[in-house]
């Protein structure tokens, strides 16, 4: 790889099979540590790929540039050029011998922050100063991974023959009624930022793209603050013509599984840093109906679930803990869910409407991704729209395209977050974002 001017080589390059013992070569990143030692000094220069030991002995160096080195200022960004001495007990098997040392920029001090890991910061002062958290190893090694997930995760659908594709995020409807919606202004009038690509997927469908995915942004004004919610989240979305719900669950279920294979081959280090063993799923992965659920929360538990509640985030538990118990695993699916309290757009069984042809994919103690068959029938939905109390006329623009020759098809959205979260098992989905958006949080 050829770099910018200002350097030769990550500090990860400098191996006995691309560099030669005794080379020059030029090292740039962030003072990680000085280590004084009297007549030695050590600078631990910090990348992107990982630290390099500048090593200078006081008796060998030119003594302005020992008094220099000594003097350094941590988290400065300076450039090292020097050569290379492979030597197998320095900490990356290498030392680099300085000719000179140049500082880019100084970095004040006191710090806002530690960056080295020995001291635990609360997880509001590392966000409050996220440009110095994400120096620590394992705020990158978070990203690190994350971004091998998104990769993964086109690769697996580009191959399956999906289309990326990308929706608006300004809209004039909501999704699904008019909650946890956040309003802007457009001009004169008042718009949303959507909280789901849902009606523009099967759009698309009515388009003849046949599948297609996006990966973007959705937000949500989410009245609690928890641990696994956003208000400005990532979402993965697939939409897939002639496809019914269990179509779509083995999609979901492989691309999961793929995509745990592809970060244990890529991320190894990632994943050490973390302190990460992933183990990848089995598929196919364990479907429950929705009744079956309602059963083993009733048998297992004082809080009682009546038919057309929704799950608890203890039921979810229990229900988590039952599987895992049961198959060792930790993700399953929940199918068959009550019509009523699915989107209007998830499509009812033919012999028991009461029941619709839609899923939840778990993992252990959370909803991962939720999906459907969904309706292509434009009597039917615009009823399923009225009996969810919302009035047709703002679904216009999207009721329009099922008169005119919408195929069957069916989807899921999962939470790319979420997905990450629990991979990682992160405390906390803020982790697995830069910048994360919270109820209290709008900056940085
Ligand atoms: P929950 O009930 O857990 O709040 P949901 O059922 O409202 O989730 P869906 O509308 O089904 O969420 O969205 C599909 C997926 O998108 C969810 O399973 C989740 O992974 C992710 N997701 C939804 N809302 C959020 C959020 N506020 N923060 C992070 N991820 C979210
Ligand atoms: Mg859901």
């Amino acid at each position: 790889m050829t770099l910018a001017n200002l350097r030769t080589h990550y500090t990860a390059d400098i191996v006995p099979e691309k560099v030669k013992d005794g080379a020059t070569v030029t090292l740039a990143g962030w003072v990680h540590e000085v280590r004084d030692l009297g007549g030695i000094c050590f600078v631990v220069l910090r990348d992107r790929e990982g630290r390099a030991q500048v090593t200078l002995v006081k008796k060998k160096i030119d003594r302005e540039l020992f008094k220099a080195a000594r003097k350094l200022v941590r988290e400065s960004v300076i450039s090292v050029t020097g050569s290379v001495k492979f030597e197998e007990k320095a900490p990356n098997g290498y030392e680099l011998i300085p000719e000179k040392i140049k500082v880019l920029n100084l970095a004040a001090s006191p710090l806002p922050m530690d960056t080295t890991g020995k001291v635990e910061a609360e997880l509001d002062t590392r966000l409050d100063s996220r440009f110095i958290d994400l120096r620590r190893a394992e705020a990158l090694a978070v990203f690190k991974i994350r971004h091998q997930v998104l990769q993964a995760i086109r690769k697996f659908l580009v191959e399956k023959g999906f289309l990326e594709t990308a929706t608006p995020k300004i809209v004039a409807t909501a999704t699904e009624g008019g909650t946890a919606l956040f309003p802007i202004t457009y001009f004169d009038r008042e718009a949303f930022l959507n909280q789901s690509p849902q009606l523009f997927k099967q759009i698309l469908m009515s388009g003849g793209f046949d599948r297609v995915f996006e990966i973007g942004p959705i937000f949500r004004a989410e009245e609690h603050d928890t641990r696994r919610h956003l208000n400005e989240a990532t979402s993965i979305d697939i939409e897939v013509s002639f496809a019914d719900h269990f179509d779509v669950m083995e999609i979901l279920e492989n691309l999961v599984a793929y995509t745990y294979t592809q970060v244990l081959e890529n991320c190894k280090s990632s994943l050490e840093i973390l302190g990460v063993e992933l183990k990848v799923p089995q598929t196919p992965f364990k479907k429950l109906s929705y009744e079956e659920v309602l059963e083993i929360v009733n048998s297992r538990s004082d809080e009682k679930m009546q038919w057309g509640d929704d799950l608890s985030s203890q039921a979810e538990h229990l229900i988590g803990q039952y599987v895992f118990e049961t198959t060792g695993e930790s993700h399953y699916f929940i199918i068959d869910w009550p019509t009523e309290i699915k989107p209007f757009y998830a499509m009812p069984y033919e012999d028991k409407p009461k029941y619709s042809k839609s899923f939840d994919m778990m993992h252990r103690t959370m909803e991962l991704s939720s999906g459907a068959q969904r309706i292509h029938l434009p009597e039917l939905l615009k009823s399923r729209i009225e009996s969810q109390g919302m009035d047709p006329e703002g679904f216009d623009f999207y009721l329009k395209t099922f008169e005119y020759g919408m195929p069957p098809h069916a989807g899921w959205g999962m939470g790319c977050e979420r997905f990450v979260m629990t991979m990682l098992g992160a405390e906390n989905i803020r982790d697995t974002v830069l910048f994360p958006r919270d109820r209290r949080r709008l900056s940085p």
